[in-house]
């Protein structure tokens, strides 16, 4: 094997022995595989775009307002206190991808990635309509700026520009609601200039990214992409290439790859699936549609290049469960079952009560003694819940500031309150005292904390 042959061992496949960029024309990919990716990613985009504007009696379905701390997941509010439940999720998440991934290599990011949603279903599909497949683009970049070139790069670019903006506006839908966001823009750029700034800085880094940076994002950037060696095994099912049924390949040779190229040619990050399940590979599926249809053409059976583990290529079957995955998978059923039980066992409101820092006790003239306490309550629920706090542990009186405690939905009551408490009651200088929360005359939570006296 020449050098050459073995160059993607040492650098990315997109990058010259300098470590200068290479440009990958990819052609445009055509076939069964690619119609089903299209459809799916209309799926994925409508998800995405379609979201935020989903509500589930009145309350959205996802939101997620980090100003406030407050999320919204599938119509259950989450608060920051709520932070064991979301770890939970998030765990189930990861162990999820990690079980897919071991299961079904990296198809999450040929199918599901967002980068590659946008990259190669949006861009990538205006770049072939504006200038055409990629010999098309080749020689259009490569030539001089003729008017031609000039129209064609600035209604790319002109396009690509509008899109970002619109990605950018998308994405700050899901974190403020569509409510806000129209508040938002009809009032005058003055009133939210940072906000307008950071839009527009986040819009530039999604023209950049999807203009010009581009595959490396998954080839260099991703983390998830470099975790493929230590989660992909002999019989993960990734797109492989038949290497028993290929080799030799070339024209006169005998094995069924006549050598043509066409699988590197479409493949957007440039590489070639013969070398074996590389880093760079997405599993997009592209390759498998090239050859498949190099195949017809040559009369032989379709699947030299098809979703097969590295043992079905050896045994002729592929097996999709295997210990790991069937591991994986007990843990991760565990796991979500008890995110389930903790989500349907929290309480409806979360109270908290802390003596006012900085403020003691106060010795008064009809012989009680008082501290002041802050009281936050978050309501978990979308209903307005009318709360009463009383003192359950001794007998004594509590003097609200102000406000009456009715909670609104999906909102947080803060307020602050005074405690009177009988001297002779109190048998030691720190006493633990203990509030019941109460709705509509019903115990719903109680609270303890410390009381200080003389
Ligand atoms: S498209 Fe198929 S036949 Fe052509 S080089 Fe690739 S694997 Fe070989
Ligand atoms: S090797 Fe095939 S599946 Fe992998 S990224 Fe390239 S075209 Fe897509």
């Amino acid at each position: 094997m020449s050098e050459t042959d073995i160059s993607f061992r040492d650098r990315p496949i997109n990058m010259d022995e300098k470590g200068s960029r290479k440009w990958v024309y990819a052609k445009k990919p055509k076939g069964k595989w690619y119609t089903r990716r299209t459809v799916f990613s209309w799926f994925v985009l409508l998800f995405f775009v379609g979201v935020p504007f989903i509500k589930v009696n009145g309350h959205p379905f996802i939101l997620l307002d980090i100003a406030s701390r407050k999320f919204i997941l599938f119509g259950a509010i989450f608060w920051a206190q709520d932070t064991f439940i979301l770890t939970l999720l998030m765990l189930s998440f990861v162990l999820f991808i990690v079980l897919f991934t071991v299961t079904f290599g990296r198809l999450w990011c040929g199918w599901a990635c967002p980068q590659t949603i946008f990259l190669e279903m949006v861009f990538r599909k205006i770049e072939y309509l504006i200038e055409g497949d990629y010999r098309k683009r080749h020689k259009l970049d490569k030539g001089p700026w003729t008017g031609e070139k000039i129209l064609k790069k600035t209604a790319k670019h002109s396009l690509f520009i509008m899109i970002s903006i619109a990605m950018t506006n998308t994405f700050l839908l899901w974190f403020i609601g569509y409510e806000k966001w129209f508040e938002v823009i009809a009032e005058p750029i003055g009133n939210n200039l940072s906000g307008f700034l950071i839009m527009l800085i986040v819009s530039g880094f999604f023209y950049w990214v999807y203009s010009f940076f581009r595959e490396q994002i998954c080839t260099m950037v991703c983390p998830y992409g470099r975790m493929q060696g230590v989660l992909l095994d002999s019989k993960s099912i990734v797109v492989s290439y038949d290497y028993k049924r290929g080799e030799p390949r070339g024209a006169k040779s005998s094995g069924d790859c006549i050598d043509c190229r066409q699988c590197i040619s479409v493949c957007p990050t440039g590489i070639d699936i013969r070398n074996g399940t590389q880093l760079e590979c997405i599993n997009c599926t592209a390759c498998i549609d090239q050859c498949n249809s190099v195949m017809k053409a040559t009369g032989k059976e379709p699947g030299l290049i098809r979703l097969d583990s590295d043992h079905g290529i050896q045994h002729g079957h592929k097996t999709i469960w295997n210990v790991r995955n069937r591991a994986y998978s007990v843990v991760l059923l565990i796991l979500f079952s008890f995110f389930i039980y903790t989500l349907l066992t929290r309480p409806a409101i979360e109270t908290t009560i802390l003596r006012t820092p900085g403020l003691l006790y106060q010795e008064n003239t009809d012989h009680t003694i008082s501290n002041v306490y802050n009281i936050k309550i978050v309501n978990k629920t979308h209903d307005n819940i009318p709360l009463e706090i009383r003192l359950i542990s001794h007998e004594g009186e509590i003097q609200m500031a102000g406000n009456t405690m009715d909670v609104k939905d999906q909102a947080m009551f803060e307020s602050t309150f005074i405690l009177f408490i009988p001297e002779g009651q109190l048998k030691s200088d720190k006493t633990e005292v203990e509030f019941g929360i109460y709705s509509n005359n019903e115990l719903i939570e109680t609270y303890k904390t410390s009381f200080v006296s003389p």
